[in-house]
């Protein structure tokens, strides 16, 4: 059974999930912003072969930016507290690129192209917005093996969508959960989601 955390922790790309809509049970991402997972279900998804193919282009990535000059700061962690809470919300970006007044933020996608990855990206540069690079230009590049997507600006309602969902993950009150077809997708074991259909 999963560890209960002392304080609501949601990362990055469960927020992504609930906020693109691509995960229809938010008892998911709830479920993880208040307990550790003891045991994660193994699924369909090769989840070796993908970090493998993430490690070789991020690694291809990092050496083209190094030979044009570039020092990219490669994974490193955000963490971020909501002011006047105890929620913490955390994250890994690729790469950032800091250049003067500019900031990149870069994330390589190695499966098909998705709008939770342009979420996840406009995240950390909402989350950078609030502490490291608050008096910078920060934009996002999601990267795709054929294909960029660049974000030059977060949508006019993205900090309330934000508060919205990550009010939704943190708070006390469970929500509904969705057994269905994203269970397929969902790391819950039956043992802390007895509902879950396989
Ligand atoms: S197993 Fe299914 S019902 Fe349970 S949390 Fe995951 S998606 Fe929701």
């Amino acid at each position: 059974m999963a560890n209960p955390r002392k304080s609501p922790y949601i990362w990055v790309t469960w927020l992504a999930k609930v906020m693109s809509g691509d995960a229809t049970c938010h008892w998911q991402g709830w479920f993880q912003s208040h307990n550790q997972l003891t045991e994660k279900q193994s699924g369909d998804f090769d989840s070796a072969g993908w970090v493998m193919s993430h490690t070789k282009m991020l690694t291809e990535f990092k050496d083209k930016l190094i030979e044009e000059g570039y020092i990219p700061l490669i994974e490193q962690s955000i963490n971020y507290k909501i002011p006047n809470s105890n929620i913490e919300i955390a994250g890994k970006p690729d790469c950032v690129i800091e250049e003067g007044d500019d900031v990149t933020i870069y994330d390589c996608k190695t499966g098909k192209e998705s709008p939770t990855h342009q979420v996840q990206v406009m995240l950390y540069m909402y989350l950078l917005s609030k502490n490291k690079f608050s008096e910078k230009q920060i934009k996002g590049i999601v990267m795709y093996k054929d294909k960029e997507i660049e974000i030059l600006d977060l949508p006019e309602d993205f900090e309330e969508n934000f508060n919205f969902f990550v009010n939704i993950l943190s708070s006390l009150k469970s929500p509904m959960k969705n057994p269905g077809s994203s269970c397929r997708f969902c790391s819950i074991t039956k043992n802390d989601c007895p509902e879950r259909e396989d």
